[in-house]
């Protein structure tokens, strides 16, 4: 980690410090701010969470929670707490961008910028960096970050909770991005009392009715499989929003079912929004999605996970989409 004396000086005597994630917030961004929180606050810091957008609901068991704030929401208390935060603490995410309409107010800001993330290519904003792509996790550096700070055993049970969610979410339940690293942290931190069982039930079983519908109708009605090129596609509409009363949370896990098809190398999830078009991608082995989301879709995350974004209508964005797989990608998704 860059600048870690610098940093662990300045957390030596009470701070106002603020944790921050990215729009959208998953498993990963809340489980590692909250790991964070209720670790700062035992140091004796004042410690606020903004949110830029919503959370998913089914994360509401986490303990810490209810104390996140929204951006979105919340917005005239959120940036009172930015304009007062002696440090700003950013996780999961590398480039202000990614925390939408707090963009501006981040990058102005004359806190002390910690960036913590497992995301490729880092922008330059922060004063203290831990970055490894190779984590599966934000929240697998969080764990880094508490042995650096040598705090393992001052670190309630519930930060060793929420960071376990995240590793939870972000490998899939410890199907992709696992190491021994990994593992053994795992394995240390079930040691410390972490009751891993009653997490992952959590996590995995926690479909509402309509989210488990939608999941269905998605893959039977939605589902377009392009098998010249081992690419299965779901296309969700304005309309289907509408119909569905899809809300944030309710597409987690879709784009990553679609995997479960043993030929199935790439996966894509397009959303029709109101304001521009999303996209999600999955993929397994060595095709890259993070090249695609990059080059094409003005967005990125991680060789066999990323998103982006089109500005486009949705039939045009279909239309480049079918078209970059079919030309520039096909020898390596046909391979
Ligand atoms: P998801 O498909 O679950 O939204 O995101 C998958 C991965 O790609 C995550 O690691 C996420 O941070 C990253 N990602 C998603 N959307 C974007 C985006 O618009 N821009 C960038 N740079 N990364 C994204
Ligand atoms: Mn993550």
């Amino acid at each position: 980690m860059t600048n870690l004396d610098q940093l662990k000086l300045l957390l030596d005597s009470p701070k106002n410090i603020l944790i921050t994630s990215h729009a959208n917030p998953d498993g990963d961004a809340v489980g590692s701010s909250l790991a964070l929180y209720h670790y700062l606050i035992t140091l004796g810091h004042r410690v606020n969470v903004i949110m830029p957008t919503e959370m998913p609901d089914f994360l509401d068991f986490m303990p810490g929670y209810d104390k996140i704030w929204i951006y979105e929401k919340q917005h005239d208390s959120c940036v009172r707490i930015v304009e007062k935060a002696d440090i700003i603490f950013a996780l999961d995410y590398n480039h202000f961008n990614r925390t939408e309409q707090m963009e501006a107010i981040l990058s102005g800001a004359k806190a002390y910028k910690v960036m913590i993330d497992h995301h490729m290519e880092p922008s330059d904003f922060p004063s203290a960096i831990l970055w490894r792509t190779s984590a599966s996790s934000t929240c697998e550096l969080i764990y880094d970050f508490f042995e650096l700070m040598n705090a393992l055993d001052k670190v309630p049970l519930e930060a060793y909770e929420t960071m376990f969610v995240g590793i939870l979410t972000d490998t899939g339940s410890f199907q992709y991005s696992t190491s021994p690293r990994l593992f053994r942290i795992v394995a240390d931190l079930t040691e410390r009392g972490l009751n891993t069982n009653i997490i992952s039930d959590m996590v995995a079983n926690s479909y509402t009715y309509k989210r488990f519908r939608l999941m269905g109708y998605s893959i039977y009605e939605r589902l377009e499989l392009l098998e010249e090129i081992n690419t299965g596609i779901v296309v969700l509409t304005q309309e289907d929003h509408k119909i569905y009363n899809i809300q944030r949370g309710d597409l987690e896990g879709i784009v990553n079912f679609i995997l479960r098809i043993r030929q199935i190398r790439c996966a894509v999830l397009v959303t029709e929004r109101k304001d521009r078009v999303k996209l999600s991608f999955r993929s397994k082995g060595n095709f890259s999605v993070q090249d695609i989301c990059t080059k094409y879709f003005n967005g990125g995350g991680h060789f066999n996970a990323s998103g982006g974004q089109s500005k486009v209508n949705l039939s045009e964005t279909m239309k480049t989409l079918k078209e970059l797989l079919m030309t520039e990608y096909k020898m390596a998704l046909s391979e």
